[in-house]
């Protein structure tokens, strides 16, 4: 339901439940984030308000740069700890808004080629088959967008790998995703009013684009005709 991502050259923790309460007003029923530190990518969830999730956070705390976070409003899997966002592998964490309407199909694809799952979400079967296609030596970006081309349905989603923990990716379809830059670094969000008054400039992503952010600055791929992406040189940022 609601996506909120940063990198900064502080932690991120605060900005992220900010970015959460924030979007907090379209609804949800558990919450969760992933924050890449010293000691790799750390994953915290909770059923039920922010406050929750805070909780956890004051007893466990999570400190780094970078970071995905997520308020879901179910539509696969009941309302539990297990089915909230992120969902993680060894390899990537994910968050997902929106709805995979081929996941049994995909799901069941993975199943067969020895992948497991933990969660009853539609939104797992992507940092699967993510890892799928890594384990079948693709690099982090083409396993992710092989991932997205195999998606029916509509999605906002941010993702960060094990193995890249300094850039978050980020695409949509038919679903609302927002790059900003500000005093404190690079968000994402799948709704302005989640950016606060924080950011200076803003970029609307739009279907078919695959953006890579990190602390040096945002590259932008469009999806071509013949399904091969490029890099869009000039992104058009808007203040
Ligand atoms: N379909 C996903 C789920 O049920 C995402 C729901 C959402 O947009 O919050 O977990």
């Amino acid at each position: 339901c609601g996506i909120f991502g940063a990198i900064s050259t502080q932690s991120v923790t605060p900005s992220l439940l900010e970015g959460l309460n924030a979007l907090s007003y379209r609804g949800y029923d558990s919450s969760g984030l992933v924050v890449g530190g010293e000691t790799g990518l750390q994953l915290r969830r909770s059923e039920g308000k922010i406050d929750n999730l805070v909780k956890l956070l004051g007893n466990s705390p999570l400190d780094g740069g970078i970071g995905i976070a997520h308020t879901r409003w179910a539509t696969h899997g009941d309302c539990s700890t297990r089915n909230a966002h992120p969902h993680m592998t060894a390899d990537v964490a994910v968050v997902h808004n929106g709805i995979i309407e081929n996941y049994q199909s995909l799901r069941a694809e993975m199943s067969a080629e020895g992948m497991t799952f933990e969660s009853d979400t539609d939104s797992e079967v992507i940092p699967v088959m993510v890892s799928f296609y890594l384990a079948q030596g693709m690099a982090p970006q083409q396993a992710l967008y092989q991932s997205l081309s195999r998606l029916e349905g509509s999605y906002a989603i941010a993702a960060i790998f094990s193995s890249q923990p300094d850039r978050l990716y980020a695409a949509r379809k038919d679903s609302s995703l927002i790059i900003a830059q500000g005093q404190a670094g690079i968000m994402l969000a799948s709704d302005v009013v989640a950016l606060g008054n924080s950011a200076e400039l803003i970029c609307p992503l739009t279907d078919g684009q695959l953006a890579v952010i990190a602390s040096e600055g945002v590259r932008l791929y469009q999806t071509t005709a013949q399904n091969t992406q490029i890099q869009i040189d000039n992104i058009p940022w808007q203040p």
